[in-house]
């Protein structure tokens, strides 16, 4: 079935589909009803789609195969959180967070297996980088959950905060989002599909000129070139004026604005110099500050700031009418929350 010369057919986005379909002579069409399938319906397998005709379905079972993820362990957290640790086809292993809040249930979903990027704070990086994961293995991950939750509720939000950096997976994670939203499928709006980023900006640019919608997120955490390149080594390459300035660029409808998100970080960014420097940052730019209290683990130097000083911080930014929220961790007991996150790709693989 998943033999090497098969296509997995959660990596053609629509129109990859469409040809593909056409290529085994049947109708262009046809893709949408297959999409319905695989994205609305969960189907497995080609069998069980009973509206093809039967050459369609035989012709596909050829040559493609559906993929499918099933998490090997769920923990599911005191406050309602769950996260799902899925093994992937090489036996590496990536995890998705599951969020559930009144109006919505948001999945946290993974790009890469570790993360090129090292910022200093980050547990996912700690271990290195190892590789991509292809566009089925992050659409999977909704799919996954999705079937976890069923009949209850539908998957209303999907976030890129998980393991590794979106954009340095750019092709896969730009086929995911575009497969998000088509509609019979997922049927996701762009309001909805929050991408987060550490700054990479030659593909923060690529995926706007693509016209594809998303909400943007940016991880700023700091306010000064010096701190930013400390905590994260990719501002050596793309400095925050540069950061900023494509974030002006970045095409926003009414309403909508740029998510900052800024780790705080006991004596290293949370002083009241680098809230007024932050202020002096975003000013012009329609956006709120999302403030993240560090999430402290044992092997980390960091820590988390006391309660005053958090809020002192979030003062100083709503005293100058930038909109600011602290974001409440979830999943903290799972190590779900923030930055926790890395797979158990060494455990996986060393095992018998
Ligand atoms: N690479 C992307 C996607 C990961 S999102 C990005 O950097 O945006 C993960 C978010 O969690 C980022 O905003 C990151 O700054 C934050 N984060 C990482 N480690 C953290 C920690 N220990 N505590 C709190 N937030 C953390």
């Amino acid at each position: 079935m998943t033999s090497k010369q098969t296509v997995d057919i959660k990596d053609l986005t629509q129109s990859d589909l469409e040809d593909f379909v056409v290529k085994l002579g049947h109708k262009r069409y046809q893709a949408r009803q297959l999409i319905k399938w695989l994205y609305q319906k969960g189907a497995i397998n080609f069998h069980e789609m009973t509206d093809l005709p039967t050459n369609f379905r035989e012709a596909l079972r050829r040559v493609a195969f559906i993929s499918t993820l099933t998490p090997n362990e769920v923990e599911i957290s005191r406050d309602g959180s769950k996260k799902f640790l899925f093994s992937l086809m090489d036996g590496h292993s990536v995890e998705s967070v599951l969020v559930p809040e009144v109006s919505r249930l948001t999945l946290c979903i993974s790009t890469q297996v570790g993360c090129p990027l090292s910022c200093r704070f980050c547990l996912s990086g700690s271990m290195g980088f190892v590789r991509n994961l292809t566009t089925s293995e992050i659409l999977n991950q909704i799919l996954a959950a999705q079937r976890q939750e069923t009949p209850r509720r539908r998957i209303t939000n999907i976030v890129f905060m998980g393991m590794g950096e979106p954009l340095a997976n750019y092709d896969n994670t730009a086929k995911a989002i575009e497969m998000m939203q088509y509609d019979p499928g997922l049927g996701l709006s762009g309001r909805r599909i929050t991408l987060s980023t550490s700054g990479l900006v030659p593909e923060m640019e690529r995926l706007m000129a693509t016209g594809l919608r998303f909400q943007l997120a940016v991880s700023l955490n700091a306010a000064d070139d010096d701190t930013r390149s400390f905590l994260m080594p990719i501002n050596k390459s793309h400095p925050l004026e540069e950061v900023l300035e494509s974030c002006r660029r970045f095409r926003l409808r009414p309403r909508e604005r740029i998510i900052f998100e800024y780790v705080l970080i006991d004596g290293i960014n949370d002083s009241p110099r680098d809230a007024l420097r932050l202020v002096r940052l975003l000013k012009g730019i329609p956006c709120k500050v999302n403030l993240i209290p560090f999430n402290e683990s044992p092997e980390q130097e960091f820590s988390r700031p006391d309660e005053k000083k958090i809020l002192g911080f979030q003062m100083a930014l709503l005293d100058q009418y930038i909109t600011c929220i602290v974001r409440k961790s979830r999943g903290g007991d799972i190590s779900a929350a923030c930055g926790q996150l890395r797979g158990r790709f060494r455990r996986v693989q060393n095992s018998p």
